[in-house]
């Protein structure tokens, strides 16, 4: 039997499952099971357990065929000692050594990571990534999460503050951030903050928009219902579109000088809108980038989809516990 590592996706509404084989090749489908939120504390543990064991029950695997288990979590959290510290969107999870309770209850040596990190671990090992050595993802979904792998290793920083590259400040004194600071890029380029500046001006001036009709419908708007109204020749879209991307490729300058990736990798709800997206990034890339020397600028959206963060988790498993 191919010799393998599990990966756990732990997340607010799912945790998901997959085996790996040490060619990052999934054994079968991914599993999930619902998160019992309500339930508190030990139910979570159980059910992550749980759902475990019956994947590695349905792959019929022997507890020598398994190298080790991967966890991927929200954080804020600790790798190195493989506690979550709080969990905003899942109360009771605070000071949880989650990788020493699952590691011990399977039998299996653990490691934890931030699921952010994970999913781009699995981008930089079978997606987007591949074949590169340094490469940077950017998860644009409810904040901007992010991912940076330099040779081949996630970055945590020295006390595991690093890589959040969501709040680097692209606007000095520019929208209050939930973390505290002002002008963080997450503020003007999750789908989420998309949508609420978007619906902001809506509500706050008498701008003509087809979005208001959607919004009046809905009661609400998101970043597909944008980039529609913008290719369909509605101007607030548009500029909305345009500042958002324009702070992306902010952003992605930013990263170029600071770290000159071979690639950046764009995830999330809003990568969806692809060639939408990446062209106005790019397109403002260039006229925000060095002139004094032709520089590289490579951009791709991510392929992994849904399972990247429990792909990403068995992969962080094998960089961890593959044997010598
Ligand atoms: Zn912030």
């Amino acid at each position: 039997m191919a010799k393998v590592c599990i990966g756990i996706d732990f997340g607010g509404t799912f945790i998901k499952y997959t085996a790996l084989d040490e060619n990052y090749q999934p054994l079968g489908k991914t599993h999930q099971v619902p998160t019992p939120l309500a339930e508190g504390r030990d139910a979570i543990l159980q059910q992550i357990i749980a759902g475990a064991k019956q994947l590695i029950e349905s792959l019929g695997l022997a507890r020598e065929d398994i190298v080790g288990v991967g966890i991927g979590s929200p954080g804020p959290l600790s790798v190195s000692r493989g506690i979550l510290l709080a969990l905003p969107n899942i109360p009771g999870m605070e000071n949880v050594p989650i990788r020493d309770i699952v590691g011990k209850a399977l039998g299996l040596p653990a490691t934890l990571e931030n699921d952010a990190n994970a999913a781009a671990y699995a981008e930089f090992l079978c997606g987007a990534g591949k074949g590169t050595d340094d490469m940077v993802m950017l998860t644009l979904g409810t904040g901007v999460g992010s991912g940076i792998i330099h040779k081949g290793e996630i970055i945590h920083g020295v006390h595991e503050m690093g890589a959040e590259l969501g709040h680097v400040i692209v606007q000095p004194g520019g929208r209050a951030c939930s973390c505290g600071q002002h002008g963080c890029l997450e503020e003007y380029c999750s789908a989420t903050s998309l949508a609420r500046n978007t619906t902001e001006i809506l509500q706050e001036t008498d701008r003509q928009s087809s979005l208001r009709e959607v919004l009046a419908e809905k009661d609400q708007i998101d970043a597909r219902d944008i980039n529609e109204a913008r290719r369909a020749g509605d101007e607030l879209a548009a500029e909305m579109w345009e500042q958002c991307a324009y702070y992306l490729a902010l952003g992605c300058v930013n990263i170029y000088r600071f770290l000159d990736p071979d690639r950046i990798v764009l995830a999330g709800g809003l990568s969806n809108a692809g060639d939408d997206l990446t062209e106005p990034i790019m397109r403002h890339w260039k006229e925000l980038d060095w002139t004094l020397l032709q520089t590289q600028k490579s951009l791709a959206i991510a392929t992994m989809g849904a399972d990247a963060g429990a792909i990403g988790a068995a992969g962080v498993a094998w960089q961890t516990h593959r044997p010598a």
